[in-house]
């Protein structure tokens, strides 16, 4: 195997040999340090029985370890410019696709369904473009694609907002949505100082375990989401405010009221302070107010 992708020499080199530059409107900050990317394939436990799916491969510092570690790679990459560059820095793999597709237009699960036919488990692991996280996020736990785990590198806050717990700053609807189909933890702090060019902030490891069910129960997903946010919207004003705020045309003051007394949630109560169970009950009594 030649020398690793993710140095500061070996991408200075591949950068100047294609005059490549970067764009900055597509998030491209380069791994410079082929550690960091070791660590990331403890976190997402890769191993040759598991298949891949990387977004964004750049000039091919993470595939490279994914084609190594995993059994074969799937890439998706917007940026034709790094097609050809790819080519080259991959040549010596055999077991790594690219595909020249912005991932949030491509039919990722017929695509899998096509190349792997299910025969073994799927992980995403990317360094994520920061400037569409949390799109990107979304569209794959909404996909129901057949994949067991994401594991990314993102901005450090968003990972801490994703990966939140309840009675902390960082939680919120984010926090709500990515732990309603999914495990989340922070695997690792990353400084700024590992990319190419440096972004000015840190990131971290964001690991995604995906459910096989929601951890609550709720008769309609899209109230339950919309129901949380409005319960955020105002984060120091009370549940009750913020509740009442939501649903003023559509219930009285009392039917609200008796919504808050019938679930035994205190109104005074700011939404930082409920767990998902909670927010869930809640939104499943409102819910059926309105039927
Ligand atoms: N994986 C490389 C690394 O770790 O060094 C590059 C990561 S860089 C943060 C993000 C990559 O995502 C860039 O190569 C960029 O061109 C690509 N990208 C940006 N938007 C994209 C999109 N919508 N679909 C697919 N790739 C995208």
């Amino acid at each position: 195997q030649q020398k690793a992708i993710a140095t500061p020499k070996r991408t200075k080199e591949i950068l100047d040999k294609y005059g490549f530059s970067f764009k900055k409107s597509l998030g491209q900050n380069f791994i410079i340090d082929v550690n960091i990317l070791k660590n990331m394939m403890q976190v997402a436990g890769i191993t040759k029985d598991v298949h891949t799916i990387e977004i964004g491969p750049g000039i091919g510092a993470l595939t490279e370890q994914l084609a190594v570690h995993s059994d074969s790679v799937l890439a998706f990459e917007i940026d034709q410019r790094l097609l050809p560059i790819l080519e080259d820095t991959l040549q010596e793999y055999s077991n790594i696709e690219v595909i020249n597709q912005d991932i949030l237009k491509a039919d990722v699960k017929k695509i899998c369904q096509d190349k792997w036919q299910n025969q073994k488990e799927i992980k995403v692991v990317a360094n994520l473009p920061y400037y569409i996280t949390t799109p990107i996020l979304m569209q794959l736990l909404l996909a129901k694609l057949p994949i067991s785990s994401i594991t990314v590198m993102i901005q450090k806050e968003v990972a801490e907002r994703m990966a939140a717990v309840s009675n902390t700053k960082e939680y919120g609807s984010l926090s709500i949505a990515i732990q309603y189909y999914t495990k989340a933890k922070i695997g690792m702090i990353v400084p700024k100082t590992v990319f190419m060019p440096q972004p000015r902030v840190d990131s971290s490891v964001l690991h995604l375990e995906m459910r096989e069910e929601p951890p609550v129960s709720v008769i309609n997903e899209d109230f339950f989401f919309t129901f949380v946010q409005a319960c955020f919207q105002q984060r120091r004003k009370t549940l009750r405010n913020n509740v009442s705020r939501h649903f003023k045309e559509s219930m009285t003051k009392e039917a609200i009221e008796q919504v808050l007394v019938d679930c035994h949630i205190d109104g005074t109560r700011r939404a930082e302070a409920l767990v998902m169970e909670e927010f869930a009950m809640l939104a499943n009594r409102f819910y059926q107010c309105m039927q």
